[in-house]
């Protein structure tokens, strides 16, 4: 099993209300709002055209990530 993280604190965090209930497919938990956290490009080792950064949706009953996305949010 991996390491339980969720009583760790996450310093850059941000919090997202879902529009309607939905069920993590993950841990099966209904959840009402989604936790975002940002990713940052720490290395690179070639001339990267990959985005500076992106973030990360985890789910805030299990935190295990549900989608990552480079590019940041717009
Ligand atoms: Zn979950």
């Amino acid at each position: 099993m991996s390491e339980d993280v969720s009583s760790k604190p996450l310093p850059e965090l941000a919090e997202y209300a879902l529009e309607t209930p939905l069920n993590c497919h993950h841990c099966q938990k209904v959840i009402t709002c989604l936790h975002v956290v940002r990713l940052l490009r720490t290395k690179v080792n070639f001339v990267s055209t990959l985005p500076r950064r992106g973030h990360v949706i985890v789910c805030p009953e299990c935190r295990r990530i549900l989608s990552a996305d480079l590019g940041g949010m717009t």
